[in-house]
């Protein structure tokens, strides 16, 4: 008699190291069928024509999952991926190699809050914890008594400090001959191949290794998380801040493996602000995360979560010189272009131009965040729509009106305005 079998969707969760849905799979004791879905509704335009996906992310998500079926691969398993829609590609495997349940992490934002409605009203869908911090159980409140500011909610999340261990990469994983044969298609190759940017402050390999090599590095060897307080608004270099968002964005690396090894450093080195700080910018994430599954549609809303009346307005001559990098305000054009070209942009330029096009251009703050969705190549949506709310004043910060001063910010963060050089070069400006 043949074995049962169970399919595991892997989503943002790319990786073998603490993966909740692949542990929830395995126990089952069923054959298990790994894929990896690329849902065309990512290449489609989004907010005024602007697609979903780019080059950088694309890159990227390439990367995790070619590296993703070869670590499978070494335990005896692989990675099918299928284009489609998850509902029905998931229905037509399960009736083919005859599954008969799906195993998935959750998702916190809406349309894939709702994917996993249309996969459930055709096969049991077990899912497993969110890529949070904090696993929702532990919270010290329901999703419906979600503090609506950060503050709030970090004090009762840390009055009651709970992480869970994160889980062990399994020896193997038995998977059907039949499933191991196809070889990865190439993925996403109607989007080009983003061009290589010596200027870039890093450069980020998709995939499990990479992420573990750049957490070794940061909490390891350099010694840079012991002053990450200090240096963490920096623009200009690596180790100024983790970089590790797009391995966390994509699931290559999980929160709670950052955790333990924050940890591991402050037993060796001790605890300071800064090694807190990097938990503290995880509770961030957590916070925007809960706050997406609390707040579904309204987070890509307008008016947001506050429901608040927007103001800004489409002007596609404003619109085009923000994203182009042509406004003319030298700090923020030249984080717009180092987006551009590189699909990265840190934290504190995120702010600037956040801010610039909310309250200086007075564009609608949607256009913004899907030109960021578009490029970042640590693009999440609930951090992303959640932090863009923030800061145009539709979301959940307490102060109104929070906008930055360019000409301030640049003499602060950028005094001797080498950032702005390494972007502008004289003349094209
Ligand atoms: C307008 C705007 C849009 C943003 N869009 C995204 C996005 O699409 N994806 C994304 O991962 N981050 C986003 N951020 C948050 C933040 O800018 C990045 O997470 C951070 O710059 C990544 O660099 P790092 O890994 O070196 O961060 P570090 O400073 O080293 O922080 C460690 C980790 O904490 C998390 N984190 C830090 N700050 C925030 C924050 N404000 N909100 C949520 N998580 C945070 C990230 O996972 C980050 O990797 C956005 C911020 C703004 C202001």
């Amino acid at each position: 008699m043949n074995k049962a079998r169970s399919i595991l969707w892997f989503r943002n969760d790319l990786r073998l190291e603490d993966n909740p849905a692949m542990h929830a799979a395995l126990a089952t004791g069923d054959e298990v069928l790994p894929v990896f879905i690329i849902d065309p509704y990512q290449l489609t335009p989004g907010v005024h024509g602007i697609p979903r996906m780019g080059p950088f992310r694309a890159q990227f998500m390439r990367e995790c999952v070619s590296q993703l079926d070869q670590r499978l691969r070494a335990i005896g398993s692989a990675l099918q991926v299928h284009v489609g829609h998850p509902a029905s590609v998931l229905h037509r495997i399960a009736a083919e190699h005859q599954a008969s349940s799906v195993h998935a992490q959750a998702q916190l934002a809406w349309e894939e809050k709702r994917q996993e409605q249309a996969v459930s009203a055709d096969l049991p869908l077990h899912l497993a914890a969110p890529a949070t911090l904090v696993h929702p159980d532990d919270l010290p409140f329901g999703l419906e008594k979600l503090p609506k500011v950060f503050t709030a909610f970090r004090h009762k999340v840390e009055a009651r400090w709970t992480v869970r261990p994160a889980l062990p990469v399994p020896a193997a994983l038995p998977t059907p001959a039949a499933w191991q044969e196809p070889r990865l298609p190439p993925l996403f190759s109607d989007l080009a191949l983003p061009e290589k940017d010596a200027r870039v402050v890093m450069s980020m390999t998709g995939g499990s290794e990479a992420a573990h090599e750049r957490l070794a590095h940061f909490t390891g060897a350099s010694r840079a998380l012991g002053h990450y307080k200090e240096t963490r608004n920096g623009m200009l270099s690596a180790d100024e801040s983790s970089k590790l968002s797009p391995w966390l964005a994509a699931g290559a690396l999980s929160p709670r493996t950052v955790y333990e090894a924050v940890r591991k450093y402050e037993a060796q080195h001790g605890a300071n602000e800064s090694t807190y700080w990097l938990i503290f910018e995880l509770l961030w994430r957590d916070f925007f995360h809960f706050t997406s599954a609390r707040h579904g549609a309204d987070l890509f809303r307008r008016g947001g979560i506050a429901r608040a009346e927007a103001r800004g307005v489409y002007d596609r001559r404003r619109f085009e010189s923000w994203c182009e990098g042509r406004t003319g305000q030298s700090f923020i054009d030249a984080n717009m272009r180092e987006l551009a070209a590189t699909g990265w942009m840190s934290n504190r330029g995120r702010q600037n131009v956040a801010s610039y096009l909310v309250h200086d251009l007075g564009l609608d703050w949607r256009l913004g965040a899907a030109w960021f969705e578009h490029l970042l190549v640590d693009y999440d949506p609930c951090s992303n729509w959640g932090n863009w709310q923030y800061l145009a004043g539709v979301g959940n910060d307490p102060r109104e009106g929070r906008r930055f001063n360019p000409d301030l910010q640049a003499e602060r963060y950028d005094p001797e305005g080498r950032f702005v050089r390494r972007w502008i070069v004289d003349g094209s400006h």
